[in-house]
């Protein structure tokens, strides 16, 4: 898996005509401190820091890539193993305290894989084959890893179940829950039927969740030219897209019920561990699914007659899309080794001076599908150079004064396994001395993406001012907020991107390595990368190597660097502060959107329901029922009742109250000389365990391992986040009562969570 790419903001902007403001490269000596310093102690953090943006170089970038994408190296091949050997030696040269720590997962490969259409005449039984999909991906000559043929992965999706079915076929578009009322209105069933979704628009384990709760018996997924081919852009080997036989491996497991190894949810993989029989995990999907290429996948969509679906369901194959069912059949076949594999996580330590027991954890997954150039090793190229960054400085001299970790995760691909393992294991110690996760996965050209606890908004902007963009010379957050003022559609936007003084960033859902530290255990996270600038068509294909990116990614590596530069900053601000840089009033405003985007959507339901319920009645879907394209009208529904949000909006108006209250607390404090001297211990454990304030230990309503109040992937979405999630998935799932009961206990949590920062304000105070 990877992020799916979302930065602050994906769209091009033009520079020409824009003065260039230089970034703060010199302290100068009225500098405002740094947030969580006293102004002695900030003026040598910030000569440390330049000192560690200077380290990172891009030819070493370079060939740590070449290194570790030399070979496929999925989880249980032989180069998965030397990768992780390969990065502890690196780790230990560069002086930091490094071990593996290793676990047995599950881990399917394919056996048998086979898509057929078959005519059966009018018999049904006398069938012939008609086509039959190639399932491969050609080696290019130009392309020197793509050849790798005997050490390459087949293309499938890992944790469909095994099966062997035959049915005619119907195209779900994205196959997401709206579709499907699509596929109502045409009266066309997936009952019995095999489906073909386009990839796009959720996580791919959500497809076959949804068909198979619509009574599908089969699902294949494949790229469609229009979201990744021919249509974005020349393809390659001319070009950076995904060519006509290219096919996207993915894990198809029901991660948002509970990532990691599907055989020991909730406990660390070890040897003797617990484990689930196989017929009893939950997370396998109901039925057999294979992603297919798009040249595969064109004759059977050609197969499909029925009925004309709306514009938004037509990708750019050429032909007339249509909904199906088929009047041939297809066959599906795919058959797998359940066999456990072991997996190997690099740790690397720099032990703190004062506060060795506090954690600043960093990381980055170094398996693959296939070469994995981009995904995952441009992300982990980073990591390598800012563990050797900080190698150099403690030559210097430098020491930090919290224990720094720098982990490179195995097993991220088949569902954020390695690092979810490791949570698990050291879920104890974690809730005890982690103070923040910062996360990255596929790094690219462009604009710096962040995303994570809004605790931390005001780190990861204070950051990005000290980061120089390559490119443009600016600071990484000025050409973001210039991007997003041109990004912005309304004057609102517009006048908040040009006034608010940190820059907005995303909530996690899911989709690489935070989600057990923030989800599971509570810990503060962020997940950064650069992307933006150049589209491409090889994620999880035998293309996603290092002539690929070499040739259309970032060729010199001077976003790779951006990246070591920004994360090795982060990293060292929390590892140094006098007081952890925590901050509260974005968090709590950024609550208050949510609570109020919620009521939006209660309203919306009303007269949505109302206004068709109204149509009904008025006849107005029988009057344009076109009797050669019928159409089935809906069924009328009960208006949802009103709810009461007002426990959210009391707990949110006492969120803001006790963010206020800090914020007052730390300008006191910090306008004191002594600031950095004062005794923070107990003050700075209290701000790394605020996030776990958020959590329940009873989870999620049906999904008790999503332990974070705030922040969740969506159940129907995968990636995306759903915030406050136990509310807003019950509103959305139309579950009234079940919405407001989980409007009592998410307001209870937030509750506390005010009297907790109140705390935190007063020790505050009270330290001088
Ligand atoms: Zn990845």
């Amino acid at each position: 898996m990877k992020i799916t790419y979302r930065p602050w903001i994906v769209s091009g902007i033009l520079l020409a005509g824009i003065s260039l403001a230089p970034i703060r490269s010199h302290v100068a000596a009225d500098d405002k401190p740094l947030y969580g310093y006293s102004a002695e102690s900030s003026q040598s953090e910030r000569q440390w820091e330049e000192k560690l943006r200077a380290v990172p170089s891009t030819d070493n970038l370079r060939a740590y890539m070449e290194h570790l994408s030399a070979k496929p190296h999925h989880v249980g091949s032989p180069r998965d193993k030397e990768n992780a050997e390969w990065i502890a030696e690196k780790f230990k040269e560069f002086g930091l305290d490094t071990h593996i720590e290793s676990y047995d997962v599950l881990f399917p490969t394919p056996k048998e894989r086979q898509v057929e259409l078959l005519d059966c005449g009018a018999s049904g039984t006398n069938c012939q084959t008609k086509f039959t999909a190639k399932l491969e991906e050609p080696s290019l000559p130009e392309d020197p890893t793509s050849n790798q043929k005997s050490e390459q992965l087949p293309t499938f999706n890992a944790y469909s179940r095994d099966g062997d079915v035959t049915a005619p076929l119907v195209y779900v578009n994205y196959g997401i829950p709206e579709d499907y009322e699509q596929l109502e209105k045409l009266g066309v069933s997936v009952k019995g039927a095999i489906v073909i979704s386009r990839y796009g628009h959720s996580w791919r384990g959500i497809k076959p969740k949804v068909a198979a709760e619509h009574g599908a018996i089969g699902c294949l997924i494949y790229s469609d030219p229009h979201e990744d081919g021919y249509f974005r852009g020349e393809t390659f080997p001319g070009g950076a897209y995904r060519p006509k036989d290219g096919a996207q491996r993915g894990s198809v497991a029901d991660d948002p019920i509970y990532p990691g190894d599907p055989l020991t949810p909730g406990v660390a993989a070890t040897k003797n561990a617990k484990r689930l029989e196989l017929k009893d995990v939950p997370v396998i999907t109901k039925i057999p699914v294979l992603p297919i290429s798009y040249a595969d996948a064109q004759p059977l969509l050609a197969s499909l007659a029925g009925p004309v679906p709306p514009a938004g369901w037509r990708g750019n194959l050429p032909l007339t899309y249509r909904v199906g069912p088929s009047t041939m059949k297809v066959h599906l076949k795919v058959k797998f080794n359940w066999d456990l594999k072991p997996i190997y996580d690099v740790i690397g330590k720099i032990p703190g001076t004062t506060d060795g027991d506090q954690w600043v954890i960093r990381g980055n997954h170094h398996d693959a599908w296939v070469n994995g150039a981009e995904d995952p090793i441009s992300g982990q190229v980073a990591i390598l150079e800012e563990a050797r960054s900080f190698g150099e400085l403690l030559k210097q001299g430098w020491k930090p004064k919290r224990t720094i970790i720098y982990c490179a995760w195995d097993a991220e691909e088949p569902g954020l396994i390695g690092s979810t393992e490791w949570v698990e294991e050291h879920g104890e110690e974690l809730r005890l001395h982690a103070v923040a996760y910062i996360n990255s996965d596929s790094n690219a050209r462009g604009y710096l993406g962040a995303e994570g606890s809004h605790t931390l908004e005001k780190l990861v902007n204070d950051v990005a001012h000290d980061v120089q963009d390559p490119e443009t010379k600016l600071s990484v957050w000025k050409r973001e907020q210039l991007a997003e003022i041109e990004a912005a559609s309304t004057a609102e936007e517009r006048q908040e991107v040009r006034s608010r003084s940190d820059l907005r960033i995303g909530a996690l859902g899911s989709g690489s390595d935070y989600g057990a530290f923030l989800q599971h255990a509570g810990i503060a996270s962020l997940n950064i990368g650069y992307g933006g600038e150049d589209g491409g068509g090889i994620y999880h294909s035998i293309y996603d190597d290092f002539y690929w990116y070499t040739h259309f990614s970032d060729v010199d590596f001077v976003y790779g660097r951006a990246l070591a530069q920004t994360g090795s900053t982060a990293v060292m601000r929390l590892a140094d502060a006098d007081i952890l840089p925590f901050e509260f009033t974005n968090f709590a405003e950024t609550v208050q959107t949510y609570v109020k985007e919620l009521k939006k959507l209660l309203k919306e339901k009303q007269e949505e329901i109302g206004e068709r319920n109204r149509e009904i009645e008025e006849g107005v879907f029988e009057a344009v029922n076109d009797p050669r394209h019928p159409t089935v009208a809906p069924k009328a529904e009960s208006v949802p009742p009103f709810l009461n949000f007002a426990p959210l909006d009391n707990a949110v108006a006492e969120l803001t109250k006790s963010a206020e209250a800090y914020k007052k607390a730390y300008e006191v404090a910090s306008a004191k000389a002594d600031f950095g001297k004062a005794s923070a211990a107990t003050l700075n454990l209290l701000l790394a365990q605020n996030e776990q304030q958020l959590t329940r230990e009873e989870g999620l309503p049906g999904r008790p391992w999503f332990k974070h109040e705030i922040y969740a992937p969506g159940q129907y979405t995968g990636y995306e986040a759903k915030t406050l999630p136990a509310v807003r998935e019950a509103l959305e799932l139309k579950h009234w009562k079940q919405a407001e009961d989980a409007v009592v206990v998410v307001a209870k949590v937030l509750q506390s969570e005010a009297e907790y920062i109140s705390a935190v304000a007063a020790k505050l105070s009270a330290l001088h």
